[in-house]
Order: C-alpha cells, then sequence, then structure tokens
C-alpha cells in the first residue's frame, strides 16, 4: 500500500495570553496508506483537531513535513506551504458547516464552481454525490428545512463531490443522536468503499473509532502514545492511559513484597499471577471487567459486595484490599450478595503506579 499521508516531525505551538506557550502537537510521526481509514482518538484538548488543521493547511507548522499523496505540502524549513484549496482533499468538520444562504445544490456545487468546472459537468457530479449520500430529491431545500443528520450529509457531498483521494473528518458525528451516528458511520465506511478515498477521522469517543477505523493513533497532551489496529490497542496497550481510554478499565494498587503481589490493604493473602521482570515495589495492574473470573473455589478470597443485574451483564462489586473491583459477567454466572467468592486475574498487565504530574497537565489542558 501507498504511503498517502505522512508527518514527519511535525510540531505546532501555539502562545497564549492566559497560560503561555503551548505544545498542541509535538513531534508527531506517522504514515497513512492509501485506502486506510485512519482515526484520531484522545481526550479534548490533545491535538487532534490541530493536526487535522495542519494537514489541511488551515494552521502553518512550527517544525516538521507534510506529505500528500507523493507531494509535501508543508515544510517548515524550506518554507514551502500549499495552501488548502490546492491539497485536494475533502473535509467534514463537526459543526454543520453548510451554508445557510445556500440551497442543497448549491451547497454540494461550490466547491466545483471554484474549480471552475462546467455547468454541465456540475450538474452531473451534485446529483452523482446527491444519490451517494440519500439527499436525492433535495436539491433545492435550505439547510434549516433538514435534520441534523441529513445537513451533515450534504457536507459529506460536499467533500465527496470533488472526488478527494483523501477525507478529512473531524468529529462528523458528534452533533448527532446515537443512532444516527451508528447510521452515518456505516455510510462512511460505505463511501470509503465505494469511492476509495483514504479516511483521517478524529473523534473522542472509543467505540466510534474502534467501529470504523483500520488503525489507529491514541494522542494525550499533543504527544503520539500508540498507533495500531483497534484489537491491538485494547488488547496490548502500551500504558495505562490508552488502557483506561479502549473499553472499561479495573486498576488494582498493589504492592510487591518477597516476591509476592499483594492488593493494597491485604498484606495477609497474596495474588497468585506471575511477577513481570523490572517492577517497582508499588505498582499498578489492569484488567478488564469482562475479563475477571468469578469462582467458588480458587483464587483472592473474598465476597460480593454488590450486585447489579444489567440488560447484557450482571456487574458486581468485589473488594481487595482497600480496593473495590467491578466484574462484570454472563448473566448464567450467579452469585448473591454477601456470598463468598474467589477472584481470578487473567494474564492483566502491569504499568507503574500512578503519576499525579501527568493529571495535572491534563487537566491545565483542558481549561483554556
Ligand atoms: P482536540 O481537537 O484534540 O480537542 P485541539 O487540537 O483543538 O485538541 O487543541 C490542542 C491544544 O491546543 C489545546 O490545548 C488547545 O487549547 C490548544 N489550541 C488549539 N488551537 C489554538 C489556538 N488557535 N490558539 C491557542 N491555543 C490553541
Ligand atoms: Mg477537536
Amino acid at each position: 500500500m501507498a504511503d498517502q499521508v505522512v508527518l514527519r516531525h511535525v510540531t505546532k505551538q501555539f502562545t497564549t495570553r492566559t497560560l503561555g506557550a503551548i505544545t498542541a502537537v509535538n513531534d508527531f510521526n506517522l504514515t497513512v496508506y492509501e485506502g486506510e481509514c485512519f482515526s484520531f482518538l484522545g481526550p479534548s484538548g490533545c491535538g487532534k483537531t490541530t493536526t487535522l488543521r495542519l494537514i489541511a493547511g488551515f494552521e502553518d507548522l512550527t517544525d516538521g513535513e507534510i506529505e500528500l499523496c507523493g507531494r509535501v505540502v508543508s515544510n517548515k524549513e524550506k518554507n514551502l506551504y500549499v495552501p488548502p484549496e490546492e491539497r485536494g482533499l475533502g473535509m467534514v468538520f463537526q459543526a454543520f458547516a453548510v451554508w445557510p444562504h445556500m440551497n442543497v445544490f448549491d451547497n454540494v456545487a461550490f466547491p466545483l464552481k471554484i474549480q471552475g468546472i462546467n455547468k454541465h459537468d456540475i450538474q452531473k457530479k451534485v446529483k452523482e454525490a446527491l444519490r451517494n449520500t440519500s439527499l436525492d430529491g433535495l436539491e433545492s431545500a435550505y439547510p434549516s428545512d433538514l435534520s441534523g443528520g441529513q445537513q451533515q450529509r450534504i457536507a459529506l457531498a460536499r467533500a465527496i463531490v470533488t472526488n478527494p483521494k483523501v477525507m478529512l473528518l473531524d468529529e462528523p458525528l458528534s452533533n448527532l443522536d446515537p443512532k444516527l451516528r451508528e447510521t452515518m458511520r456505516f455510510e462512511i465506511k460505505e463511501l470509503q468503499r465505494k469511492f476509495n478515498f483514504t479516511v483521517i477521522f478524529v473523534t473522542h469517543d472509543q467505540s466510534e473509532a474502534m467501529a470504523i477505523s483500520d488503525r489507529m493513533m491514541v494522542c494525550d497532551m499533543g504527544n503520539i502514545i500508540q498507533i495500531d489496529t483497534p484489537i491491538n490497542l485494547y488488547n496490548r496497550p502500551v500504558n495505562r492511559f490508552v488502557h483506561s481510554f479502549l473499553g472499561e478499565s479495573t486498576f488494582i494498587n498493589v504492592i510487591i513484597q518477597d516476591g509476592k503481589v499483594y492488593a493494597k490493604g491485604n498484606m495477609e493473602q497474596a495474588l497468585d499471577i506471575p511477577i513481570p521482570p523490572d517492577v517497582d515495589r508499588e505498582m499498578v495492574i489492569a484488567t478488564r471487567p469482562n475479563a475477571i473470573e468469578l469462582t467458588r473455589n480458587r483464587g483472592y478470597k473474598t465476597r460480593i459486595e454488590k450486585r447489579t443485574f444489567l440488560p447484557d451483564i450482571t456487574e458486581y462489586l468485589v473488594p481487595m484490599g482497600d480496593q473495590l473491583l467491578k466484574v462484570q459477567t454472563p448473566h448464567r454466572i450467579k452469585f448473591a450478595q454477601g456470598e463468598e467468592c474467589y477472584i481470578n486475574l487473567v494474564n492483566p498487565m502491569w504499568y507503574p503506579a500512578e503519576d499525579k504530574e501527568l493529571e495535572t497537565e491534563r487537566l491545565r489542558r483542558q481549561l483554556i
């Protein structure tokens, strides 16, 4: 697969009046391949939109280089900068960026008019784009007459009408209700299959990212933390942050003493798990509520503190040392409230104990 979007040491700094310099994007290196659906995932303020705007050419780099379809479009050192309209990208942003004073046809035709395409071809291409986004027959409607989903379809139609090789989507579904979001997700994938464009999709919603992506980049506070397939990110998160960002996490503070692992708050009963090399005395082990085994005969002895029936699972709260673990099981595994039980942690991940400084920096960034 050919490299389609390449970022080399891309850095963007902003200077803010109140908080000084912020490195919104810090030394990003990544390659998105042709035909791939690649997501930027991370909490608010981690640099997703800035990265997308750098690729689109709405922002200039502080440092580094961006290449699109084999052509360098931004390079700080060489003072090279190709404006957005010459980058050949399709774009859809979070807010319904459709022009309220133009009808559907004119909204979608706009990029073609800018390119100076003749009337006949514009008619043909707009019709085709509207058909592909289920907007047939709405040519003369105005955005205000349409639903949120339809308005976002106008934005999609306008993005595909020029037949771009790369489509940039910045939280395009986040203003829609959950059901519609799911439908639109499928529609975006369908359009991608049909037109074979590369997608860069920005979201802070882990399910959305996992459902739509071939690969994802998880970022935090202006840094790339991990790039991989959804399943690898879920199964082998490189740190606690990625672990907690994808799926539900159960973290247990543990203490290692005399070659044994103890849950913090209970130095009497060791946990039966192997200790990896290079651990500190205090560590955090991580697993998923649905990966913890609850049995009646072997493991860490405790009891059910609380049981809640949910539609698809039963959720138990179970003490371990001074902590309360959330355990999720299928309904067929039945324990009563107060009943004695045993817990097994299967292949947990190990991380260093919590880093308070990181948390403070995260809060600072979200306040801007
Ligand atoms: P995300 O899209 O992941 O929520 P952004 O890329 O919008 O994050 O922002 C990343 C960081 O850069 C944030 O700390 C944000 O406040 C800051 N930032 C973004 N745009 C500007 C700007 N124009 N001026 C100053 N700071 C900005
Ligand atoms: Mg954003």
